[in-house]
């Protein structure tokens, strides 16, 4: 299953997309931007493997003498930073709130849910079939020796590169990444492309406004933390897709559904071509805590609750509701 395409493509001068399959559960992009001697990555992948893959794939454009000597974690979910340790004698720069965060959810935690997954039941069988193809024993995960607040440009040579905290949205310390020499930005999982994006923070109206800077840059190319590159039209369509999830929400919330029937209920219109429909269930609880002022829900908690959404969602499709598409 590590098997799947992964290509590397030049998005500007010296600024490549390192994409990794159908950007599905896991499979996320890195970036590179080089120019002279210096490189700079953004974000690592799920795994040692992968990551090993990365580096080789990345070795083959680095000009003679080039070395990567910074490093750049979007946020803190382990599929943008579980492959950090490999990136030796780089600095690692990420927001301040992402490295708090990146201390929550260790290599450690997954590799022992990923072990007790065949006693688990339902929430098991969700977690072999989104991490069962990656590998979490044996990971160290090396930490940010740099952080930041708000805004910090660094240089790939004579190139600036910007980082831009967006954060709190996806997560609570996402950041994205602009290389205006290149017309190009890195946006990281503040956008999802091919598949329903998961709002394991927010509030909406920070991933909302994220999307309208981007809309905003000097940019022709984006490059989405999942899922193909793309240009602004795929951030619109996120954007589209928050205001619709958002409104159709706040209906059910004020009508007193819980946050299943309403994950349930809301119709998938336009976006039942996009993959992890499931995520609406998180997403959908994450809208229900801003909406009530509520706690943040625990990893295993938002996770139970897409495999339940799953369930119950093929349950229903077996007894004649609309099943959803596939991608
Ligand atoms: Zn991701």
């Amino acid at each position: 299953m590590t098997d799947v395409p992964k290509t590397l493509r030049q998005v500007g001068g010296g600024a490549y997309a390192y994409v990794q399959h159908d950007g599905s559960w896991g499979w996320s992009n890195s970036g590179l931007v080089v120019e002279g001697e210096h490189a700079l990555v953004v974000d690592t992948l799920f795994d040692l493997r992968l990551t090993r893959e990365l580096l080789d794939a990345y070795r083959r454009v680095l000009p003679a003498g080039a070395a990567i000597t910074t490093l750049v974690n979007t946020h803190a979910n382990g599929d943008h930073t579980f492959g950090n340790q490999l990136f030796d004698g780089a600095q690692i720069v990420a927001s301040r709130a992402t490295a708090a965060e990146m201390t929550e959810v260790p290599p450690a935690l997954l590799a022992a849910l990923m072990r007790q997954a065949p006693q688990m039941g339902l929430l098991g069988e969700f977690l072999d079939r989104i991490f069962g193809p990656f590998e979490f024993e044996g990971i160290e995960l090396a930490m940010p020796t740099e952080t930041f607040d708000g805004e910090l440009t660094l240089r790939a040579g004579s190139k600036d590169v910007r980082l831009v905290e967006v954060g709190p949205a996806h997560t609570r310390g996402d950041t994205i990444v602009v290389v205006p020499a290149d017309r190009v930005v890195y946006t990281a999982d503040i956008l999802f492309v091919g598949g329903h994006p998961i709002m394991w923070e927010g509030p909406v109206e920070n991933w909302v406004r994220a999307l309208d800077l981007v809309l905003a840059l000097d940019v022709d190319t984006v490059v989405p933390g999942h899922g193909p590159v793309t240009d602004k039209s795929a951030v619109t369509a996120l954007r589209d897709y928050f205001t619709y999830l958002d409104r159709e929400a706040r209906t059910r919330f004020d009508a007193g559904m819980s946050v299943m029937d309403a994950a349930l209920d809301i119709p998938l219109v336009d976006f039942a071509r996009w993959g992890e429909a499931e995520r609406m269930a998180a997403s959908v609880q994450t809208l229900y805590r801003w909406y009530s002022g509520g706690e943040r829900a625990s990893a295993p908690e938002v996770l139970g609750g897409m495999a339940e959404w799953g369930r119950q969602r093929r349950s229903g499709a077996a007894s004649g509701r609309d099943e959803e598409a596939g991608r």
